[in-house]
């Protein structure tokens, strides 16, 4: 049976650590409670790792202070945070068993060898590896390696466990197991766990809150439903999800404004998001918020009514199964898509078709204009 971890609340206040002229981490601040699964997630580069390392006490801060239960463990040497990590290159000791590098900790603790036995033997089970112990690091997969490497680092019952990207070298199939491992240890366990990913869906499946990371600063956090249905940038739309992104100058104010740009008709939208005439703006609107439409004879509804409506013509059609993969180029030259579900698609249409792309104003998210987001390094 395995015992429950304390589970530990961290804060970051205001941490930065530059390189150079980088600030690889840039006045990051962040509460954590305890038992919370918080993933960070962004482009390759953007702070995370030097953020989980300013954690666990490999890398020191130029400014601001870690807390792990209100208390400051800024200037604690690592082994003495009681933080478990795992990164993504295993890093064990090949000249070591398993069992010999998930009692490394253990040692450095000083803990006793009976109860070293048993510890062991505890966080073997916990990761499901028993009768394994003896094999050394070259007579395991990757992904054994992987669990051996998660042993170590919860066998000291640590009160706040750090992951670096624990599945980049493995295959999907082999990703996926883990990541229900990863989960069912995190419930068992009651254990904080910081995870680190550039892999959006992982993130998704995985947390309990998600922190996005843009350039060492946190553009936004939430669970994955606030990220995604209400993105407080068009840097936080764009990485989460995909998105049909209008780009414009907004005119009127309060209730129902336009964004106005020249290459393609007003787009209503509801609200100025607190903009105001004439702002910079972008509009952004789901796949699943289009609908797509033959285009004929029917009647275009007047903007005020809160619809929009863009024709253009099908480029592709991707069947789904559970629905239709539309991408429409518009008359301006941009390829937009919309995804339509399995009882509302009309499977008659196709490649060369002119097609309507409709959407309310209330479903669209209007937001500050900004420059594209970096596309994601995998
Ligand atoms: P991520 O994990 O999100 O990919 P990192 O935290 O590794 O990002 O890196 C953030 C930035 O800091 C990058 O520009 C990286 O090149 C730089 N950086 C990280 N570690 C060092 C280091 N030891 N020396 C110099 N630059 C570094
Ligand atoms: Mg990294």
């Amino acid at each position: 049976m395995t015992r429950k971890t304390s589970s530990g609340q961290l804060e970051l206040r205001g941490i930065g650590k530059r390189y150079g002229k980088v600030h690889a981490v840039d006045d990051v601040s962040i509460q954590i409670a305890p038992g919370e699964f918080l993933t960070m997630l962004g482009a390759s580069g953007s702070g995370k790792t030097t953020t989980l390392k300013v954690i666990a006490g490999f890398v020191e801060p130029d400014s601001g202070e870690v807390l792990l239960h209100d208390r400051a463990i800024t200037q604690l040497p690592a082994h003495r945070r009681n933080i478990g990590v795992v990164f993504q290159n295993y890093a064990l000791f090949p000249h070591l068993t398993a069992e010999e590098n998930i009692a490394f900790p253990l040692q450095v603790r000083g803990v006793a060898k009976t109860a070293r036995r048993a510890r062991v033997a505890e966080a073997l089970t916990t990761v499901r590896l028993e009768g394994m112990g003896d094999r050394y690091p070259r007579q395991l997969s990757g992904g054994q390696q992987q669990r051996v490497a998660l042993a170590r680092a919860i066998v000291f019952k640590p009160q706040v466990l750090l992951m670096d990207e624990p599945m980049g070298a493995l295959d999907k199939k082999l990703r996926e197991a883990l990541q229900l491992e990863i989960m069912r240890i995190h419930r068992e366990l009651g254990i904080t766990i910081c995870y680190v990913t550039h892999d959006q869906e992982e993130a998704l499946v995985m947390s309990d809150r998600i922190a996005i990371y843009d350039e060492g600063r946190i553009r936004q956090i939430g669970t994955a439903e606030e990220l995604y249905e209400r993105p407080e940038s068009v840097h936080v739309a764009q990485f989460m999800g995909e998105s049909n992104t209008f780009h414009g100058i907004l005119e009127g104010n309060g209730g129902v404004s336009r964004l106005v740009a020249q290459d393609h008709q007003p787009i209503v939208v509801s609200g100025d998001a607190g903009l105001g005439n004439g702002a910079s703006a972008a509009v952004v609107v789901r796949p699943e918020r289009m609908r797509v439409t033959r285009d004929g004879p029917a009647e275009i509804p007047r903007l005020d009514s809160g619809h929009n409506v863009l024709t253009g013509i099908v480029q592709d059609v991707i069947y789904l199964g559970s629905g239709r993969r539309y991408l429409v180029e518009l008359p301006d030259g941009s390829l937009r898509q919309a995804r339509v579900g399995a009882a509302d698609a009309d499977p008659d249409i196709g490649r060369g078709d002119r097609v309507r792309l409709s959407w309310h104003c209330a479903d669209a998210i209007l937001l500050a204009a900004e420059a594209p987001a970096r596309q994601v390094a995998s």
